[in-house]
């Protein structure tokens, strides 16, 4: 019997076979797409990942491919409030390692398959996972229709936001929107920013900007329009004359490569495990994407769990603790994590009191505070290392 059956080849999912397969534990993940995406949402790679990615021997690719951000610019409406180094934060990695998600994705995947060919079933599409009594069978249908069965020990579901695996345990997922919404784009970089991060704290919401990979640079653009708007496609011109009247920024002439709208909410599930059915990743815990924290969460929740299918396959432990504590300490990441990302977004919102805001801005961004800022940053202190 399979030991572990994950639901769900995304970042979380592939990550998670790939410590699984590193500790001689065997697994197949099920993925209902024939290939990775084109678009990538998240870009975000922080210190305390690419620690994880470098115990897997997984860190030279990304280091080699990804821009490497080690200081963030803060303007207002006036000009240059200060700036942020990342390289305060005290990591062997100090700074953010800017890598689409696709990409990721795509590196993950290879990764995995060198180590493990045939781990990974793509057009696996799950549709149903059922308690057999002492063990775990999940139903899967690829594209001509055809129904089979696989067995497991345990189900990790790494299914996303709207997780079968999670409806499947019957775990609620408690949450909901928040009242901003935002719009980005990846255009041609036109700026003088180089591998700095810049962020606007303009009287009429945040503008932040991040260096891409190949000279390009993506633009997230606080935008209440677009959260009115639901649903409609957005435009290139959006961000444009939102860039014009915020910052006097044209991007007119650039290349673009990708606009879309996003609306930020959090989630999370009141307990990560059911009997036999254990959840990671966004299926777990949603956070709101400013700060760029969801899939580091995911990747440190994967980590974690990884070192309880350890203990409970190869070590005998009882899989109801191993679980619990996952849970526990998961949860605990989570709620820090939504916490800290709330933080950011407060800072960007329209302000009245834009003297308090940028006075409380300053204070961040200098000496002694910088540091314990640039660790509030990079995820500082969302994992510990065993002794
Ligand atoms: C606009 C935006 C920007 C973001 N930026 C960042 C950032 O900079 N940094 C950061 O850390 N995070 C960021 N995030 C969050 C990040 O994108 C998510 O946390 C991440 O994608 C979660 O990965 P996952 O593998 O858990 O889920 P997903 O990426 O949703 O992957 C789930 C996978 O499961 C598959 N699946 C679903 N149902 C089934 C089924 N029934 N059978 C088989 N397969 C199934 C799907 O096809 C998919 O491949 C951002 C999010 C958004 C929306």
């Amino acid at each position: 019997m399979l030991p572990v059956a994950i639901i769900g080849g995304g970042p979380v999912g592939l990550f998670l076979a790939s410590c699984l397969s590193h500790s001689g534990i065997e697994c197949r993940v099920l993925e209902q797409k024939q290939a990775v995406s084109d678009h990538s949402r998240s870009i975000g790679i922080h210190p305390v990942s690419l620690d994880l990615f470098a115990r897997l021997g997984l860190s030279s690719e990304f280091l080699a491919r990804g821009v490497r951000v080690a200081k963030g610019v803060a303007f207002d409406d006036r000009g240059r409030v200060g700036e942020l180094d990342l390289q305060a934060c005290g990591s062997s990695f100090p700074f953010v390692l800017i890598f689409p998600q696709n990409e990721t994705e795509r590196l993950l995947e290879a990764h995995l398959l060198a180590a493990r060919p045939g781990a990974l079933c793509r057009e696996s599409q799950v549709t149903g996972v059922k308690d057999a009594g002492g063990y775990m069978e999940i139903e899967r249908l690829d594209p001509r229709g055809r129904r089979s069965l696989v067995e497991a020990q345990f189900v990790v579901g790494c299914d996303g936001k709207r997780s079968l695996v999670r409806e499947s345990a019957g775990i609620p997922f408690i949450g909901c929107p928040y009242q901003d919404g935002f719009i980005m784009g990846d255009f041609d970089d036109n700026t003088r920013f180089g591998s700095d991060a810049a962020i606007f704290l303009s009287s009429e919401g945040l503008i932040e900007s991040f260096p891409l990979p190949f000279q390009k640079r993506r633009w997230v653009v606080r935008s209440d329009d677009g959260a009115r708007q639901g649903e409609a496609p957005p435009r290139r011109e959006e961000i444009e004359s939102l860039l014009r009247n915020r910052i006097a920024h044209e991007l007119r002439m650039c290349g673009n490569y990708m606009v879309s709208r996003f609306q930020a909410e959090r989630f999370l599930a009141p307990v990560l495990y059911r009997n036999r059915i254990v959840l990671a990743g966004d299926s777990a815990h949603v956070v709101s994407p400013i700060g760029g924290q969801g899939l580091n969460l995911g990747w440190l929740g994967a980590w974690r769990l990884a070192e309880q299918l350890r203990a409970i396959v190869q070590g005998g432990r009882d899989y109801r603790e191993g679980f619990a504590t996952y849970s526990r300490k998961q949860r605990c990441a989570a709620r820090r994590a939504t916490r800290r990302a709330e933080l950011n977004m407060a800072l960007g919102r329209r302000h009245t009191g834009v003297f308090l805001r940028n006075s409380v801005v300053r204070l961040l961004l200098q000496a002694p505070i910088n540091r314990l800022t640039a660790r509030l940053f990079t995820m500082h202190g969302l994992y510990s290392w065993p002794v």
